[in-house]
Parts: structure tokens; C-alpha cells; sequence
């Protein structure tokens, strides 16, 4: 069995349990899910979700409660994590904004609420490195990611900007996986055959 944290600060969080279940299950795991409203949980975890949701209330909650520097040690470890549309916003280099002290595990720099202001949320199908068939991704005032570090691989784009990216042990998405009932990024973020696959430690 692989225990799996999700963030439950804020945000969609039952959306990503039962997601990550699935995507386990596809697999022939077993995941248990354990929700991190406080310290002391993520350190038992082997793969770790940070939802969408709102990002200034989920990075405020995540260091009052110690849990943000137990998430820089679960990626340090080498450990999956998986952070989606406000999770690519809190663990990335840099949002731009004094309200989300950032943790810096993804080297991007993100512009909150940037492609809402064209237009509020949209739906498409994206092409994902990885994957086989377009993802419907769910994109809901999605951060642009308007820089990536050099050791980021881009996974997706949608309009010329990335809105999928791995950086090591991590995957993180502009858009919403957790909100269709599609697994596929789930299963690439932890199941896929490479360094960062836990059935292969
Ligand atoms: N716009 C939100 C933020 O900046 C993120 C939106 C989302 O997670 N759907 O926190």
C-alpha cells in the first residue's frame, strides 16, 4: 500500500483522494489517502497532492502549521508530488505576489489569475507528453507559467505557454486533473516508469 497526502488546508482535495486512488488502482496499488491539515503527516507519505484552491490562503496555512518545510523535505527526498493549478502557484519559484511565500520546488515563476482574464474558465483538449490522447484539461483562472528554469521539462502547452511541467520528483499543472474523471495525469505524475515511479524504488 502507498500512502498518499493530500493538502486539505483548502481547496479541492476530495477530488484529487479519489483521483489518486484510481490512478493506483490502474496500476494494481493500493493507495491510502491521508489529508494534511497539519505537521507530522507528510513525512509518512509517499506521494504528495497540493490542490487547486486558493493560493494566498493555502501557502498562509501551510507554513502556520509547519507543514511547508515538511513538503520541501518530501521533494527533496526524491518523493512524486503532484500540485495543481493554486498547488503549481505555492510550490513555484515565484508568484509575483507578497501574499503566497512560495516554496520554491518548481523552478517556474507563475502569474496568478493570468489566463482569467481573458476569460474565466475554459475546457480543452491538451496534448500531454506521455500520454497518447488529448487531456480534457479544466482550466479555472489558471496561472501562466511565464518562466521555466532550465531543468523543467515542459509536458504541455496551450496557447505557446506551458501549463504542464515536471521538475524532478514533481508534476505540476495550470489546469485541473483532479476534476475530470480522467486519471491520466495522476498516472504519469506517479506511476510512469522513470526516476520518479515509487513501484520502482
Ligand atoms: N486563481 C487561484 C489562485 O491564484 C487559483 C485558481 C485555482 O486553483 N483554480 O490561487
Amino acid at each position: 500500500t502507498l500512502v498518499a497526502g493530500v493538502v486539505a488546508v483548502q481547496g479541492d482535495v476530495s477530488e484529487h483522494a479519489d483521483a489518486v486512488r484510481r490512478a493506483g488502482r490502474a496500476h494494481g496499488e493500493d493507495v491510502e489517502v491521508r489529508e494534511i491539515r497539519e505537521s507530522g503527516l507528510v513525512p509518512d507519505c509517499d506521494l504528495l497532492l497540493v490542490p487547486g484552491g486558493e493560493s494566498t490562503t493555502i501557502s498562509r496555512l501551510l507554513h502556520e502549521e509547519g507543514i511547508a518545510t515538511e513538503i520541501v523535505a518530501h521533494v527533496e527526498a526524491g518523493k512524486p508530488m503532484l500540485a495543481t493549478c493554486a498547488g503549481l502557484i505555492v510550490t513555484s519559484r515565484d508568484a509575483k505576489d507578497d501574499r503566497v511565500d512560495t516554496l520554491d520546488l518548481v523552478d517556474v515563476s507563475v502569474d496568478r489569475n493570468a489566463f482569467g482574464r481573458q476569460k474565466d474558465s475554459f475546457e480543452a483538449p491538451l496534448d500531454v507528453e506521455g500520454l497518447d490522447e488529448p487531456f480534457p484539461a479544466v482550466f479555472i483562472r489558471a496561472p501562466v507559467i511565464d518562466e521555466v528554469g532550465d531543468d523543467v521539462a515542459v509536458l504541455a502547452t496551450w496557447d505557446d505557454r506551458p501549463v504542464a511541467v515536471r521538475d524532478g520528483p514533481v508534476v505540476a499543472t495550470s489546469f485541473h486533473p483532479e476534476l475530470t474523471p480522467d486519471v491520466r495525469v495522476h498516472r504519469l505524475a506517479f506511476f510512469a516508469a522513470d526516476e520518479a515511479d515509487p513501484l520502482a524504488r
